[in-house]
């Protein structure tokens, strides 16, 4: 860095600074960093293709010098390697924002449901794999259930499927509605929810389910004020049915079965 900066003069020394404070107020701190690296790059690259005579069309360039040339050159040779180094920091700033927009837009795309904006199944997987151990470790209950509409496929024939799918969404909202910030609604499969209730036990999952339930029954569809919506809730707690997620997985979706076989539009704990 000193030596290409050394034989150098204050007249280079200002531009850069003022280059430096120009890219500070224009630029963004990671575009900064860029445009510095890429200045100091392109001073050496200046450098070194003058001296071995690998730009010999530009006076700018030139490799033998008089001293007295030395000031100006210098200026020259700061003043052009920002005008290369502050472009290029854009374009690479620009083009670094394209690929974390992208990456993000994958993330968000395996995290969450693209039709009801609950987490997907593998995400809700993910997280509730990370909740058992955390709740093995602490010693602290949570509260596992499976919610599924009822008679969906009626609804879906009756009122059509995009109706269907505005039933989907306003169950999601209306679920999401009656629990606290912690908790995590996943779409399980079409019309399946899964429900994970960090902290709670078998009572107060039990009290959760049930707001569950009346929240999905007292939905108003627009444009079908009859359209009667119901779902069916099995419930399973850590560690009363189990200390796995596939032993509790499998506990509430029992306990879901048995609410359909129950009636519908219920709520039923796992047997354990
Ligand atoms: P049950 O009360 O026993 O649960 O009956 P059901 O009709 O709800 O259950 P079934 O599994 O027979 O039907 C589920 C229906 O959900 C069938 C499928 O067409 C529908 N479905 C699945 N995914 C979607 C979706 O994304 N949008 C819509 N509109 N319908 C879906
Ligand atoms: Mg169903
Ligand atoms: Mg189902």
């Amino acid at each position: 860095m000193c030596y290409a900066i050394g034989p150098y003069t204050a007249a280079s020394g200002l531009i850069m600074v003022a280059a430096l404070l120009l890219g500070m107020v224009l630029l963004e701190r990671r575009s900064l960093w860029i445009a510095v690296v890429g200045w100091f790059a392109s001073m050496f690259a200046i450098h070194f293709a003058s001296e071995a005579g690998a730009l010999p069309f530009l006076s700018l360039f030139e490799a033998s010098l008089e001293q007295s040339d030395l000031a100006q050159v210098a200026a020259e040779r700061a003043a052009a390697a920002a005008l290369i180094s502050i472009p290029l920091a854009v374009v690479m700033d620009h083009l670094i924002s394209v690929w974390r927009q992208d990456e993000r837009t994958l993330y968000e795309a395996a995290q969450f449901d693209s039709l009801t904006g609950a987490y997907t199944r593998g995400f809700a997987v993910a997280i509730m794999q990370r909740t058992v151990l955390k709740a093995r470790g602490d010693a602290k209950p949570f509260g596992v259930l499976m919610l599924d509409l009822d008679h969906f496929k009626r609804i879906n024939d009756a009122h059509g499927h995009a109706r269907g799918d505005l039933v989907l969404k306003q169950t999601t909202h209306a679920v999401q509605s009656t629990l606290r910030a912690g908790d995590i609604v996943g779409r399980f499969g079409g019309e399946e929810f899964v429900i994970l209730l960090p902290g709670a036990d078998l009572k107060q999952a039990m009290g959760a389910a049930e707001r569950c339930r009346a929240a999905v029954e007292k939905m108003k569809i627009p444009d079908a004020p009859y359209l009667s919506v119901t779902a069916s809730v099995g419930v399973a707690a850590f560690p009363d049915h189990g200390e796995d997620l596939d032993g509790l997985l499998k506990a509430s979706d029992q306990a879901m079965y048995t609410a359909k076989a129950n009636g519908r539009n219920r709520i039923e704990s796992a047997r354990g």
